[in-house]
Order: C-alpha cells, then sequence, then structure tokens
C-alpha cells in the first residue's frame, strides 16, 4: 500500500551500514517507524529523513513495516541546529510526542502544537520556558491527562492563589489545601496554567508571564509530565544537567 503524508522525524536510528529506522509523527497516522533506506541518500534525498525534519514523505506499507520511498523537505528548522540550548529541548519536545502521541492514529493537534514549538523556539517568537510549558502541559493533556484547573475541587473557590495536587490533577484553595505535597500556583501561574489547558488551540501561545513565574510554570508542568508519564526523559536530564549547573556557575562568578 502506497501513501503519502507529512510528519516530523521525532527519532533515528541507524540500521547496518546504510539503511536507518527513523520514527516519524505523522498527521493522520500518529507515531509510525519507517526505514529510510541507503539508495535514498545515495540519492540526495536524506535530509528529509533526519532527524527533526518536518517532510511530506511518500511511504509504502507492506505488512507492518513502513518504508519511505521519498521525503521532500517542508521546514528543516535549521537554525535550532546551531544552538545548544535550543537544540537540546528540540529533542525534548521529540521525547514528549514519542511519550504522549498515538500510534497508528490521527496526530492532528500533536503535530500543530509541536511544529509551533519548534518554529517559535527556533525564531525566538517565545520565551524557551514558555514554549517548554506548554508542550509538557498540552501533549499531556492531549493524551488524556487533564487536570482540573477551574476551581478548588472542595469548595468551588475559582479565584484567587490555589495550591496544585499533580497527581489528581486538582486545585485546593488555601483553607481546603489537604496536607501532603502541593505545588503553589500564584494568580500569574495559575492563569498561565488555565490558558494552556482551556485556550482554542491557535492561541495557544498568546500569554505573557515575567521571568519568575515562567520558572515556576515550568517546574510544574515537569513535574505533572513525569508524574503522568511514569517515563523517563534522557533529553529533559541533560538540558538540566548542561543549563541548571550553568546558571550555578554563573551565580558563583557574580559573587
Ligand atoms: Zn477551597
Amino acid at each position: 500500500m502506497r501513501f503519502t503524508t507529512d510528519g516530523l522525524i521525532i527519532k533515528e536510528q541507524q540500521v547496518g551500514e546504510n539503511d536507518r529506522l527513523v520514527t516519524v509523527l505523522c498527521r493522520d497516522k500518529g507515531i509510525i517507524k519507517a526505514f529510510a533506506s541507503g539508495a535514498m541518500r545515495l540519492k540526495g534525498k536524506n535530509t528529509g529523513t533526519s532527524l527533526l525534519s518536518y517532510s511530506s514523505l511518500s511511504l509504502y506499507k507492506s505488512r507492518d513495516t513502513y518504508k519511505i520511498n521519498e521525503a521532500t523537505v517542508i521546514d528543516l528548522f535549521f537554525s535550532l541546529r546551531s544552538d545548544i540550548e535550543k537544540l537540546t529541548l528540540a529533542q525534548y519536545f521529540c521525547e514528549l510526542c514519542l511519550c504522549f502521541a498515538p500510534e497508528e492514529d490521527n496526530a492532528e493537534d500533536f503535530l500543530r502544537v509541536v511544529l509551533n514549538s519548534l518554529s517559535f523556539l527556533e525564531k525566538d517568537k517565545r520565551p524557551m520556558l514558555l514554549i517548554k510549558a506548554v508542550m509538557e502541559m498540552k501533549m499531556g493533556a492531549l493524551a488524556g491527562y487533564m487536570p482540573d484547573l477551574e476551581a478548588c475541587s472542595k469548595s468551588g473557590k475559582m479565584d484567587g492563589a490555589m495550591f496544585f495536587e499533580p497527581t489528581h490533577g486538582v486545585i485546593y484553595c488555601e483553607s481546603c489545601q489537604p496536607p501532603g505535597q502541593l505545588l503553589f500556583l500564584s494568580e500569574g501561574v495559575l492563569a498561565a496554567l488555565r490558558h494552556i489547558i482551556y485556550s482554542p488551540l491557535g492561541q495557544l501561545f498568546q500569554f505573557h508571564l515575567p521571568e519568575e513565574g515562567l520558572r515556576v510554570l515550568s517546574e510544574v508542568t515537569e513535574i505533572y509530565v513525569k508524574t503522568h508519564s511514569g517515563y523517563h526523559f534522557k533529553t529533559l536530564e541533560f538540558y538540566h544537567s548542561l543549563f541548571d549547573d550553568q546558571s550555578v556557575e554563573t551565580g558563583e562568578e557574580q559573587k
């Protein structure tokens, strides 16, 4: 069976000397694994199947195996590749797709969110921590991990700062908060979380928070994603090892 679709290459593995097995997040088929043969490379058509390429793919399916016949690049997100912080985050976004996007099912919304994230990251259109928080929270929510952020789950109080309980994805006001590990959400951080969860996809990235708020938001969304996926994100660990240490060093230098 032959068909065409567009998709983002979210993982690549070398198979033997010349062939590669790539994992693709396709618009209408979700996550699939497909072989890109060495012959494609000889013809100079290789770029469309490299990591982080968004391509129009001509595929052939035989039994359970997909083979890429042709890949035409739509966007390479080229300038992401020369910035180690952006590249590491982009690879983490690929890992989030691997963790949350469906297999062999329509993944239009997942693809839209990750492509917008990569584009905003590449062009510095939004702060990196904002994009990271959107990717984490929205990918989780699209996969069904939908928190209830409308009101205190006990009293129904809706305004003011709240406390987030990530395991059940609920919030409590100050008077109702139970004992245990809760994450404090200022009004600003809560508004940002609500925006990510409840706004239409076309407005997903349209919110602002000061830097300190973004840092808290990013911590909360990271805890939420880790809690619900049970997944060990190697790229996230690498990101923290690179950039958390760096900020500590910078802090020490300033003393
Ligand atoms: Zn309450």
